[in-house]
């Protein structure tokens, strides 16, 4: 067969298959945009798993209408004014989800900036952008997705179940949450009862997502190191789980699933918990933006550091040393 370019359609729909995964992987970006416009409440409405719908509500900074279409536009971003992705200090800056959603979905982009007369909206059918119209929103930004993959049925194919699909967006949801209490976040699903979590103080909401027993049963963390600080909870080891879906990890508000980050964790605990066991934690990584390569992967969930030994010497010596002072204390409790 001869060479030939591919069509733009067919440019857009592989690019966006290393954005859009999954259901999941829509609510994140939507919902990493709220965050990113500054929104103190967020509210996501899913059915059929988020494949027949999925809509997330802001009550951020919104578009102005002119803008709109650019908002659906590939590599167009607000986010990088001078180009340095190194300064990256936003969770997103690649200007590629929206487009890539646009591309495998029918989105609806509602939205209205503050001071601005009335909302406007803009449609993208499957790749097909529409005209920017007159909408009614009080405040904010409304993302609406509508059948998801339904153009791409080689994608749908892999999808699970409308409930495996509605926990994935929970739990994705909530690993954003953890690093955010002063969001308010509602989560809502025909199929299930909706998840409110109001804005709260971190260590609220910690318990509200990882569970009151860890929150009872955990030790502050708070180290610096060259620079790079820890912050979070550190389960006692008494508290462990059979699996690592209790290890919720944050680079500079970022949820991200380490390696490194996610063995050194398991190193802090040594042989004080059985070789079987995970334990449970909810870790806060802040650095100079300059010091972590955050531009890895388009979903974002892997991180590069510039120095892995000095994160992991400080991950590991800060949750020893909490963890033997608070052995201290509850042996110095016992013999007093
Ligand atoms: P990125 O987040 O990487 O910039 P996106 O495709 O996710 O790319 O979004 C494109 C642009 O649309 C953003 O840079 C931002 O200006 C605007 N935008 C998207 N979602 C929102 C939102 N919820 N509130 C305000 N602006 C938004
Ligand atoms: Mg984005």
């Amino acid at each position: 067969m001869p060479i030939r370019q591919l069509s733009e359609t067919t440019i857009d729909r592989i690019a966006a298959g290393e954005v859009v995964e999954r259901p999941a992987s829509v609510a994140k970006e939507l919902v990493e945009n709220a965050l990113d416009a500054g929104a103190t409440r967020i509210e996501i409405v899913t059915a059929g798993g988020g494949k027949t719908l999925m809509r997330v509500s802001d009550d951020g900074s919104g578009i102005p209408a002119d803008e709109l279409p650019l908002a659906v536009r590939r590599h167009c971003t607000s986010k990088l004014p001078d180009e340095d992705i190194a300064l990256v200090g936003t969770l997103g800056f690649r200007g590629e989800a929206l487009p890539s959603i646009g591309s495998v979905a029918h989105l609806t982009l509602t939205s209205r900036r503050a001071g601005a007369g009335e909302a406007a909206s803009i449609t993208v059918a499957n790749g097909r952008v529409g005209a920017v119209k007159p909408a009614a929103l009080s405040k904010g930004t409304t993302v609406e997705v509508r059948d998801l993959f339904q153009a791409v049925p080689a994608r749908l194919k892999f999808l699970k179940t409308d409930r495996a699909e509605g926990s994935a967006i929970s739990e994705m949801v909530k690993r954003i949450a953890v690093a955010m209490p002063q969001v308010r976040f509602e989560i809502a699903g025909e199929d299930r009862t909706p998840t409110i979590l109001p804005a709260a103080s971190p260590i609220e909401r910690i318990g509200a997502i990882v569970g009151e027993a860890f929150a009872a049963d955990s030790i502050e963390l708070d180290a610096e190191r060259e620079g790079v600080r820890l912050g979070g909870f550190a389960g006692l080891p008494t508290f462990s789980r059979g699996n690592a879906l209790h290890q919720f990890v944050t680079v500079n508000g970022r949820p991200v699933r380490d390696k490194m980050v996610l063995s050194a964790l398991r190193a802090a605990y040594g042989d004080a918990m059985p070789r079987d066991r995970c334990p449970v934690a909810v870790l806060f990584l802040e650095l100079d933006p300059a010091l972590v390569d955050v531009n890895v992967h388009p979903a974002k969930a892997d991180v590069r550091f510039r120095d892995p030994g000095l994160v992991r010497g400080l991950l590991i010596g800060a949750i020893r040393q909490a963890l033997a002072r608070e052995g201290l204390k509850a042996s110095r409790t016992a013999a007093g």
